[in-house]
């Protein structure tokens, strides 16, 4: 179900609950500002999500409201998990979904890391 990326955090989303400890997940990286893991459904052979430690429902909302080191922070994580995975030389996609149109499910800001195969064409037609 696609999510109203214009709403307030809602604490108790999935991701929340991952960075609290009360859900397992497989652990990529972590850092004083943002969580790596596996996706549990994975669109690629390698799907990894990074995520930000404090509360922004999306990258709208991260932008609009985390202050620079965050931002900073979180950028290199996503460039860092990559790297250490060995996914520059092949390369690989990032993406994050920002509300409905684009079927943001989880509200809490991730960044998928697709890799691992020939991704094929930006979009799904
Ligand atoms: P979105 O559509 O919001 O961009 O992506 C949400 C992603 O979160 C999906 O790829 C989905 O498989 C993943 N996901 C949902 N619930 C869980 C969970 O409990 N654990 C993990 N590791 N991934 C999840």
């Amino acid at each position: 179900m696609p999510i109203d990326a214009t709403q307030p955090y809602d604490d108790d989303n999935i991701f929340a609950k991952i960075l609290r400890g009360e859900i397992p997940s497989k652990k990529v990286y972590e850092d004083e500002h943002a969580l790596a893991f596996h996706d549990i459904n994975p669109q690629a052979p390698t799907h990894i999500l990074v995520i930000p430690k404090g509360r922004y429902v999306s990258w709208d909302d991260f932008t609009a409201k985390a202050d620079d080191a965050e931002i900073a922070a979180f950028i290199r994580a996503v460039g860092k998990v990559a790297r250490d995975a060995g996914l520059v030389e092949p390369g690989y996609r990032l993406l994050a979904n920002i509300g409905p149109d684009s079927h943001q499910e989880v509200a809490h800001l991730h960044v998928h890391i697709f890799a691992g195969r020939k991704l094929g064409p930006m979009l799904a037609q």
